[in-house]
């Protein structure tokens, strides 16, 4: 399939698709037009009263594609009984802002399935009885590529909202301050926001891949999603499988292929065998060699104590895990949201000590304070942000092969062949200016 080129700072993505069983594809070779979508989908059909779309979407399992993996229907629900009971009309947010770096399936969905996309808020608005939807995101082509797509929709016309692009932006309380304040950062919790949400009404903020899935489910219906996947989790997944080096792909799969098959398919999986995966993006920790014939789901990858998360895979062939997990740490000490100083701190400490241990300058109490930060602060940010830095470290202890220790032993020839240096992060993937056809 095409590789969608890739900004100058980030790489590549090349569109693959497993070989079998993922039924009707999400994947299409150029953007799609309303006139394509309603041929294919079926809008006629109609929407669902809330309780009836919350059990589809309980048959079909349909869990938030954004990271946190809560399910759809519960979200759903609450929102519906929260503005119930308050009497207002609730909210609807397509969040797209995707601040990832490894990850570009939602920035794919919105230029190549904005009609699946925009359904799947549409259905969410009506079954809610929402006055006002919301498109966020973060990149402004893709902002005017969303506002072409608006006219012909059956329901409230959704504002598009253009964040900031930074890491914490598109968390789901940092999406609602922004929209109703200008101002993108997560806020403490509670009130989540389906309790107090944007111009603190009720509100549901949901990934633009769950929406995707969601319009997919109204449409197909649930026999044909339950056609790909497993009893426990049918369907489809987007994943965005990373290399340090060699080419990143967007990859569809049904839940339920085995990570170690998925990545034998796409090359990265042998010769030579990674040095370390990490599954769930920067948010997710390394993932125990001895795991990676784990299947690719959400309850399947937590019963692994591992985490699908966005669907950001990174696979380590060329680089260290030590120097990794510094790069990334280094990451979060820039993007965190700077309002928590546990946090402000906290990240730049463990960033530092890595980057002590990963030159061969590590201080004697090195180990200890990173072992320590590592279980001491998850918990005391404002938003997940510091549990990810704290995973990595504490995965990196846990979960690479003793590569820490053997760094602390002995220098690393891996370190000192170096790596090509990226702006920022070598795992880093976007998508590029469209063409002319593609606008
Ligand atoms: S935990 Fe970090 S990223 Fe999250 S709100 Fe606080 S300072 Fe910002």
């Amino acid at each position: 399939m095409k590789t969608i080129e890739a900004r100058p700072t980030t790489r590549a993505v090349r569109l693959r698709r497993w070989p079998a069983g993922t039924g009707d594809s999400l994947l299409r070779e150029r953007p799609e037009s309303l006139a394509d979508y309603r041929a294919s989908w079926r809008p006629d059909i109609g929407f669902p009263a809330l309780e009836q779309l919350a059990d589809l979407c309980d048959r079909v399992g349909l869990r938030g594609r954004g990271g946190a993996g809560f399910p759809l229907a519960t979200k759903l629900r609450a929102v519906g009984m929260r503005a119930r009971a308050a009497g207002v009309a609730p909210v609807v947010v397509a969040n797209g802002d995707e601040g990832e770096p490894a990850s570009a399936k939602d920035r794919y969905l919105l230029r190549y399935r904005p009609h699946l996309v925009l359904d799947g808020l549409t259905i969410a608005a009506h079954a809610l009885e929402a006055q006002r939807a919301v498109v966020y995101l973060a990149d402004d082509e893709l902002a005017a590529a969303v506002r072409g797509r608006l006219g012909g929709l059956d329901g409230p016309v959704p504002n598009v909202v253009l964040a900031p692009g930074r890491y914490v932006a598109g968390e789901e309380t940092a999406a609602v301050r922004m929209i109703s304040e200008g101002v993108p950062k997560p806020t403490a919790k509670p009130p989540r926001p389906h309790e107090r949400g944007v111009d603190g009404r009720p509100t549901l903020v949901a990934n633009v891949e769950t929406l995707a899935h969601l319009a997919r489910a109204v449409r197909l219906g649930p026999d044909v999603i339950a056609a790909a996947g497993t009893t426990d989790e049918p369907g489809v997944t987007l994943l965005t499988v990373v290399p340090d080096v060699g080419e990143a792909c967007l990859v569809e799969v049904p839940f339920g292929v085995r990570l170690s098959e998925l990545l034998r398919f796409l090359g990265v999986g042998t010769e030579p065998a990674p040095a370390a995966v990490l599954t769930g993006g920067f948010f997710g920790g390394f993932l125990p060699r001895s795991r990676w014939d784990v299947p690719i789901g959400h309850t399947s990858m937590r019963a692994a104590d591992a985490a699908l998360g966005c669907g950001s895979i990174l696979v380590i062939r060329d680089g260290c895990p030590v120097d990794v997990a510094h790069e990334l740490l280094d990451y979060f000490a820039e993007e965190n949201a700077r309002q928590c100083g546990v946090c402000i701190n906290g990240t730049r400490a463990m960033a530092d000590a890595l980057g002590r241990v990963a030159a061969h300058q590590a201080e004697v109490e090195d180990p200890d304070r990173l072992r320590r930060w590592s279980e001491t602060l998850p918990g005391r940010g404002d938003c997940a942000l510091l549990d990810a830095a704290c995973r990595i470290v504490s995965t990196l202890f846990a979960h690479t092969d003793g590569a820490l220790q053997r760094h602390l032993d002995q220098p690393c020839a891996t370190c000192a062949r170096g790596h090509e240096r990226r702006p920022r992060t070598r795992f880093a993937v976007g998508l590029a200016r469209p063409s002319e056809g593609e606008r």
